[in-house]
């Protein structure tokens, strides 16, 4: 028995050496496939200006979406949207302000405010007509973090109130908690839960000087969007939230006319808080009038369905957004948001992950899916509709590996997994990308939290893990400075009709950045164990989810 069972384990060794050699060779015909001018052309396709910068719920941004269909299909990936469709229709709430006003009452007097330069409302997506009428009371960062024993609301009583806060969130917490905290939706979540009727959100000198408020503007007239249930009621809303809006430097320094506590102190101890808030013997009033519009858009989403009978009902959702800004102001009379990079290049990339995966024989073990979503740049929706109500079941989403402009400028040297290191996913990024000769840097920006500004986020929340790779700043190429290029098209050309394909693409990096993420979806696929949250990790205890 003892020899047996000897050369039985030798057996099962073998069989598992043959089987990652196996592996290994399937993975590297794979790479090999992938094909530059393929990801390439795609991109000239997607961000031509026929398409006018696939703004959600654009004729240009549907035929993106039915070209991006055609692709799948072409490539041999299943449908995987409504009804045996490649589409998922999100149902959307377009709200657009009609009219806004504020107005501060003290005793120094009456106080009105002009639009835009003193204030930007949104609409309200639940009442045609709203108003409100109440005390301002100043919470500091509006932000309640129990595990980091912080409380801008201890000892304070908003109840019927409007809170006036600062925006942002502690610098001193650390980055990811603070990009939690400081959401627009966490801290209108956390008024409401304390009892606030308005919200006014007040500007740090930092942030003015990091966004000035003219750009911010920039955005400011457009409606809003959400995606809505089918009650049809708008998912990320407070309905006894009657009023809100940001204010400007200026609109600021009238709110604290009549303050007990000067606004430069509260600047500089803001940092150094939580200081107890304070009323600020103002009572605001503010009014909104709002048009509503029902309409939708299309995700795109196919299926490569998995090779294991025991893993296929395990996904591995790639994602992109497929949307941009659409048609707007320009310099030089080019109004076209072309979105060459932002995000052509990120779907195109998907595809070609598709195109290559769906032709590799055996399958890869666990399922993949597709994901190609709308409306990213109104707020994450197409995959926040997505991973709320995903066309597969929600426990058996694995994992999200999302592409949002790489941006390959100059030969790139490394890339960046943005939010790998909180979960399982960070070993098998760092071999994706060392087997394609990649290094892996650490986010050269963490201030600009950008693991929760695209689309992975929106599966975080869900509890899944999630990765997005991103070139880095180094370049590969000793006469070409990454890190000015890189910045150079932060500055000049991010959501500028000049983000079009006349800008620098190198072909190899496109080559090396699309296999890197296509090894990494395969490593999960090909992983008995599910990606998981490391022990402990703030996402992962915040998220929590039964396990798949
Ligand atoms: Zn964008």
């Amino acid at each position: 028995m003892k020899r047996l069972s000897g050369l039985s384990l030798a057996v099962a060794l073998a069989l598992c050496v043959t089987k990652a050699v196996a592996e290994d060779e399937a993975l590297a015909a794979a790479l090999a496939r992938v094909s530059a001018p393929a990801v390439r052309a795609n991109v000239e396709f997607l961000a031509d200006d026929l398409l006018e910068g696939r703004d959600t719920g654009t004729r240009g941004y549907d035929l993106a979406a039915r070209y991006v269909a055609t692709q799948l299909a072409l490539a041999g990936i299943a449908p995987a949207g409504d009804a045996g469709s490649f589409f998922q229709r999100v149902p959307l709430l377009e709200t657009r302000l009609v009219e806004g006003s504020i107005s501060f009452a003290s005793a120094s007097g009456i106080a009105t405010l002009v639009r835009n330069e003193d204030f930007i409302m949104t609409g309200d997506s639940l009442r045609p007509e709203a108003k409100v009428t109440a005390p301002v009371v100043f919470a500091g960062f509006g932000v309640t973090a129990q595990k980091l024993r912080y409380d801008d609301y201890a000892g304070l009583d908003v109840k019927g109130k409007i809170v006036a806060m600062l925006s942002n969130a502690p610098a001193r917490f650390p980055s990811e908690e603070r990009a939690y905290h400081a959401s627009r939706t966490r801290k209108a979540e956390n008024a409401v839960q304390h009892g606030a009727v308005g919200l006014l959100l007040l500007r740090t000198p930092e942030e003015e000087a990091r966004t000035p408020w003219a750009r911010l503007l920039g955005y400011a007239d457009g409606p809003s969007l959400r995606w809505t249930h089918p009650d049809g009621s708008p998912e990320g809303v407070f309905p006894s939230l009657q009023g809100g809006a940001a204010l400007s430097a200026r609109a600021t320094e009238r709110l604290f006319a009549v303050s007990p506590v000067p606004l430069a102190t509260v600047f500089a101890r803001a940092e150094k808080g939580p200081f107890p808030g304070f009323a600020l013997g103002v009572t605001a009033t503010l009014s909104a009038r709002s048009e509503h519009v029902r309409t939708s858009s299309p995700n795109v989403v196919g299926l490569l369905e998995g090779s294991d009978p025991k893993l296929r009902g395990s996904y591995v959702v790639y994602s992109a957004h497929l949307d941009h800004v659409g048609v707007r102001a320009g310099e030089g009379g080019d109004r076209i948001h072309n979105g060459a990079y932002d995000n052509a290049l990120g779907s195109a990339v998907v595809l070609e992950v598709a195109r290559v995966l769906a032709g590799q024989k055996p399958r890869p073990r666990r399922s993949l899916l597709f994901l190609f979503v709308t409306a990213e740049e109104k707020g994450l929706l197409g995959s926040d509709y997505f991973a709320s109500r995903p066309t597969v079941p929600a426990s058996a989403l694995a994992a999200n590996v999302n592409v949002d402009m790489p941006l390959v400028l100059f030969p790139i040297g490394d890339v960046v997994a943005f939010g790998a290191e909180n979960s399982t996913l960070e070993a098998k990024a760092r071999s994706a990308a060392a087997s394609v000769g990649l290094s892996l840097s650490p986010d050269p920006m963490p201030e600009e939290t950008i693991f929760v500004r695209s689309d992975q986020y929106s599966f975080v929340r869900k509890g899944v893990p999630a990765v997005m790779f991103s070139p880095g700043m180094r370049s590969a190429d000793a006469a070409q400075d990454g890190r000015k290029l890189f910045l150079e098209f932060i500055g000049k050309h991010y959501h500028r009709p000049s983000d079009d394909t006349s800008l620098p693409m190198d072909l190899a990096s496109i080559a090396r950045f699309t296999k890197a993420n296509l090894a990494l979806g395969y490593a999960i696929a090909q992983d008995d164990a599910a990606p998981a949250w490391k022990p402990g990790n703030f996402f992962g205890e915040t998220f929590a989810r039964t396990a798949p």
